[in-house]
């Protein structure tokens, strides 16, 4: 393993915009160091799809989940098919969350991330959610489902919230996951949330083959798709944010991926 590894803490490899390239994105990626990938299922009909990926490299880590987008979707057995992934394979729960600006309805929105939620609980999974527009419902939801039980290992993905939003998830034992977005022009106010976050709450993400910021000078190759090789600049950005040495920085953020997901990697 090279000396600097890098863990992109969310994205969607299974995503058709890969179809034409998949292999050799994930080779990129692991020849770039990026040792570990948070692989996000977004709706029932990817699961497979998600699971296979994972089992051909080490490197990929499966979440199994429904994505606010694609709550509509679910058959009527979505539940129960989780449950028995649950059982039978070492995965988180995600991509799942609420999303005000989405066509799908909020009350199916709500009951479909509720559910999720509660598997998480009960199998202590981490979660991963998408949150856009819904803090006060999400915390709502956070304090009522987790009084009798001990809360998950959660991860609010892409966070743009305020700081304020960013506190009261930290204390509630939260991970927060920043995307290349903290890099992207006109963007001060999110940097300043990122550099207040506690080091040892902080991941880092490309969420591709989305959030390509075609503005940040990287990216110099034009490419049509965002992918996972690319967070090695988005690591060297935040690390010299913080003053940081890049190596000491991306052992603590790989640190903090391993205790996100180490409930889902001790059972088995
Ligand atoms: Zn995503």
């Amino acid at each position: 393993m090279p000396d600097i590894v890098f863990l992109d803490s969310h994205l969607h490899l299974q995503d058709p915009r890969f179809n034409d390239r998949r292999a050799a994105v994930i080779e990129r990626a692991v020849g770039a160091g990026v040792a570990r990938m948070f692989c996000n299922a977004t709706r029932q009909s990817d699961w497979h799809h998600v699971l296979a990926l994972a089992k051909g490299s080490h490197a990929i880590v499966p979440f199994i989940g429904i994505h606010p987008w694609y709550c509509d979707t679910a058959t009527r057995d979505w539940q129960q098919e989780l449950t028995e992934i649950l059982e039978t394979t070492r995965c988180g729960i995600g991509e799942a969350g609420l999303d005000r600006h989405c066509s799908c309805d909020m009350r199916l929105q709500e009951k479909l991330f509720i559910a999720q939620l509660q598997l998480a609980i009960d199998c202590q999974r981490p979660l991963v959610i998408h949150c856009l527009g819904s803090w006060g419902k999400l915390f709502d939801i956070l304090d009522s489902q987790t009084k009798q039980a001990p809360m998950p290992p959660i991860m609010i993905h892409s966070f743009s919230g305020s700081q304020e939003v960013m506190q009261r998830l930290v204390k509630l034992g939260c991970m927060i996951s920043f995307s290349a977005k903290i890099a992207a022009p006109g963007q001060e106010r999110l940097r300043q949330v990122f550099l207040r976050t506690p080091l040892f709450r902080v991941l880092l993400e490309t969420d591709a083959p989305d959030q390509l910021h075609v503005d940040i000078s990287w990216y110099n190759k034009n490419p049509e798709i965002n992918e996972p090789s690319f967070i090695a600049a988005l690591y060297a950005f935040a690390a010299n944010l913080h003053h940081m040495d890049l190596q000491d920085f991306c052992g603590q953020i790989w640190q903090n991926g391993t205790i996100f997901t180490d409930t889902a990697f001790s059972r088995r």
